[in-house]
């Protein structure tokens, strides 16, 4: 290595490597299945203890082996980097206050995922990604107060048990205060105020322990930022600043580009981290425009830090060498965007993956050796680095002509135009249509496709997987499962029935294993929330339908009912948001690819006679751009996408459509766009305000709300189930209003699953007669 951090001093010679953030959950999940350990019982709160330090230690030590100078301390957690914060600030809810005598790591789980009787904090998605953090609880009352320094601990570890001086990472109190929960947009300077002699302190005492650099991430500048939000940034970082003259505090943002470019490079720090890659290139622009401050270092996130592409290595450098032309090259730092968090962990464990494709991705390992690479460009010229750039040159012209990318040549994609996107007639005379086909009831009852994937049924799944079952015995055994239900369907009085999803691992996975294009990782897992980890699939190339996918078993169904039965089919959104797309080609042309491959099916299925078909989107509000004014072109591509994979269907063919996680007032004109026959929400945490918005802005639709929450152990009884209708009666008239459980059922069990629907439709049939009886 003729350039690593020892040489040159951590974070001051050309080109030094910094990452932001390492994944945690080792290679091979090892984090993950010892805390699920722990919490079962089997593992001692010591071993639990030992595990973690062993991998945090070994973190750090592989980044340090691949050459990284400035490696991320603090980083690392026993569930989620944000909650850290939390409990060292002291900002425990008061309902977890009689739990503190239990010891810190019963409080602190206890805060993540519940207790008995104390429900857990809640938690969100983390930005425009995956990730989901548990979101600080704020009350009247909070006093928060500095109660441990993980970050101090994390530096001090490295530095005795690996010699390494680390950079500690802390999520900075901008973007802390704005991710509260309880903190009105009023107060959030006080809050802020409260949070400034606690990071002080912290800081003060890394600073003592001999720390040099430490990174502040502020990725809440990259959303809409008020402008009279700015002093108190100022203040902020002059509070930081004095506390600890002697560090090199950097602010770090990433997830896009943060529009007031000019005060941000005014606060008082050594360093800004910015997103290079996900800026749309605007970044880059207001550089050239105003100018670097010639004392400050630039973090350059230049190699994708949340998908799984190799980076192009001629266009990284073209990027540089355009830097260098208003920042001297020995304050520039090479970053990932973001944290590595957000990729899996390395190739090496990887199978399956062959050829060009495996060539094409770079886990997280990969991309610090790709750091190491444009380091040493930068550093000693791009003779140093011939090979892998001719590698590199190769593997990019070899990707523009893969035939896998060009099947719609001549145009990348080739998406516009084509099919009719919008049905005819409008919805009004559809309704008509389809009522004198159906002939339903008021008040239709149904389900939101999958029925519990009970053991017995994953197990069978995995014999076959193994060989151990032949495709005939697993088809035999799936349709018994569709029979059962059917039955059990018709028994419980539903009134549009489902064939349950059973032959279906995962929404996005099942389709993408049956289309042509995708790619699938045998460990490419990132965490999700928690323990629970995530393997997406890969948009590798364009996508096509080969052949049905949902047929056979959905007209299996249909032929043991005289009752409708709906097809079941995942959107295109939630295909491409719930995947790693590939960057060649826009998000657009990838979402309308996997439109009309979903189309194809959808035609499929009506010409095999099944008259409603589902197509669900709940991912759509995931894809959604980080600040307001561009949800729109989103929006409109995305509602585009959805009208484009249903549009062809006959009147008298019903589409349905079901979303969850989604602010329905957020996007009501998106949803009212998207023409679907009938929608179903998630609404269990959010019943009121969805009442609310719809009495405010009428949705002429059919529409079902989610009548009790599956995610929950507690069934209502059906006079709440009956109350919760009513409530819905109130702001959508009866003609349009259908009842449903509030999510797919494949994580409930049959008792539960049984119990439920009975009293659902037992509701229903109530409400039914009594707008019999007042003529509706
Ligand atoms: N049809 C899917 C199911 O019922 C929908 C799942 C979802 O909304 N996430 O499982
Ligand atoms: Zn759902």
């Amino acid at each position: 290595m003729t350039s690593n951090g020892k040489q040159n001093g951590n974070g001051n010679g050309i080109g030094t490597v910094s990452n932001l953030g390492y994944p945690r959950i080792g290679e091979q999940r090892e984090w993950k299945k010892a805390l699920e350990a722990y919490w079962k019982g089997d593992l001692p709160e010591e071993r639990l203890e030992a595990e973690m330090k062993r991998l945090r230690l070994q973190n750090i030590k592989k980044q340090h082996d691949a050459g990284v100078d400035l490696i991320s301390a603090g980083d690392f957690t026993r569930y989620d980097h944000v909650l850290d914060h939390t409990v060292a600030f002291g900002l425990v809810p008061e309902r977890f206050g009689g739990l503190k005598a239990d010891g810190a790591p019963a409080l602190y789980f206890a805060m993540a995922r519940g207790a008995e009787g104390i429900a857990a904090c809640e938690m969100t998605k983390w930005f425009n990604t995956n990730y989901h953090y548990i979101v600080p609880e704020w009350g009247p009352e909070s006093a928060p107060a500095l109660r441990s320094n993980p970050w101090l601990a994390a530096f001090e570890e490295a530095k005795a048990e690996l010699g390494l001086v680390t950079k500690p990472v802390l999520v900075g109190p901008y973007t802390f205060v704005r991710l509260s929960k309880g903190v009105a947009a009023g107060a959030r300077e006080q809050a802020v105020r409260k949070l400034l002699p606690i990071y002080a302190e912290a800081l003060a005492q890394l600073e003592t322990a001999g720390a040099e650099w430490i990174q502040i991430d502020e990725p809440a500048l990259s959303l809409d930022v008020a402008a009279s939000d700015w002093p108190l940034l100022n203040e902020i970082y002059h509070v930081l600043r004095a506390a600890a003259p002697g560090l090199k505090l950097i602010v770090q943002t990433y997830f896009d580009a943060v529009d007031d470019y000019e005060a941000l490079v005014s606060l008082p720090v050594n360093g800004i981290g910015l997103d290079f890659v996900h800026d749309g290139g605007a970044t880059l622009k207001q550089i050239a425009r105003y100018g670097f401050p010639p004392q400050m270092t630039l973090g350059a996130g230049i190699v994708d830090g949340r998908n799984i592409w190799k980076t192009d290595l001629t266009a990284a450098l073209a990027l540089l060498d355009s830097l260098k032309q208003c920042i001297a090259p020995e304050r520039i730092m090479l970053q990932p965007s973001c944290s590595l968090l957000h990729a899996p962990v390395t190739l090496k464990h990887e199978k399956k993956l062959q050829g060009i494709k495996r060539l094409a991705m770079a886990f997280a390992d990969e991309k610090l050796g790709e750091l190491a690479v444009l380091r040493a460009a930068m550093r000693e010229g791009l003779s140093a680095v011939k090979l892998e750039l001719q590698d590199n040159t190769l593997l990019f012209d070899a990707l523009r002509k893969s035939p896998e990318r060009n099947r719609f040549s001549p145009v990348n994609g080739a998406v516009d135009g084509g099919a009719a996107v919008a049905r005819r007639p409008a919805f009004e005379e559809r309704r008509k249509a389809q009522q004198a086909k159906w002939n339903l009831p008021l008040l239709p009852t149904t389900t939101i496709g999958s029925l519990p994937q009970t053991s017995e049924i994953r197990k069978a799944r995995r014999q076959w997987r193994k060989g151990e079952l032949d495709n005939a015995a697993y088809e035999t055994f799936i349709r018994a499962k569709i029979a059962e239900w059917i039955a059990v369907q018709e028994q419980l009085g539903l009134d549009v029935l489902v064939h349950g999803e059973f032959e279906r691992n995962d929404m996005v996975e099942f389709f993408g294993e049956c289309l042509e294009g995708y790619v699938f990782t045998d460990n490419g897992w990132v965490q999700s929330y928690g323990s629970r980890c995530v393997k997406p699939p890969v948009l590798f190339g364009d996508i096509a339908h080969t052949a049905p996918m949902t047929v056979p078993e959905t007209v299996y169904a249909a032929s043991l009912t005289d009752k409708p039965v709906k097809g079941m089919l995942t959107g295109p959104l939630t295909m491409l948001n719930w995947s790693f797309v590939r960057t060649d080609i826009p998000r657009k042309a990838v979402a309308f690819q996997l439109a009309d491959a979903i189309r194809a099916e959808v035609e499929a299925l009506e010409a095999a006679g099944i008259g409603m078909i589902q197509v669900d989107e709940p991912a759509l509000r995931e894809g959604a751009p980080l600040k307001n004014r561009e949800w729109q072109e989103y929006l409109g591509w995305g509602v585009e996408a959805f009208k484009r994979a249903v549009g062809t269907v006959q009147d008298t063919t019903q589409i349905h459509t079901h979303m969850c996680y989604c602010d329905f007032h957020e996007m009501i004109g998106a949803i009212r766009d998207m023409d679907a026959d009938v929608i179903s929400l998630e609404t269990s945490r959010s019943h009121g305000t969805l009442i609310e918005a719809l009495r405010g802005e009428r949705y002429d639709k059919g529409i079902g709300l989610g009548v009790y929450d599956i995610h929950s152990p507690f069934i209502p009884d059906t006079a709440e189930m009956e109350r919760i209708i009513r409530e819905a009666l109130d702001a959508v008239p009866p003609e349009l209003l259908w009842v449903n459980p509030d999510c797919g059922l494949k994580t409930r069990n049959t008792e539960e699953t049984l119990l439920s629907l009975r009293r659902m439709v037992e509701a229903a049939d109530r409400i039914r007669g009594s707008l019999m009886q007042v003529g509706v």
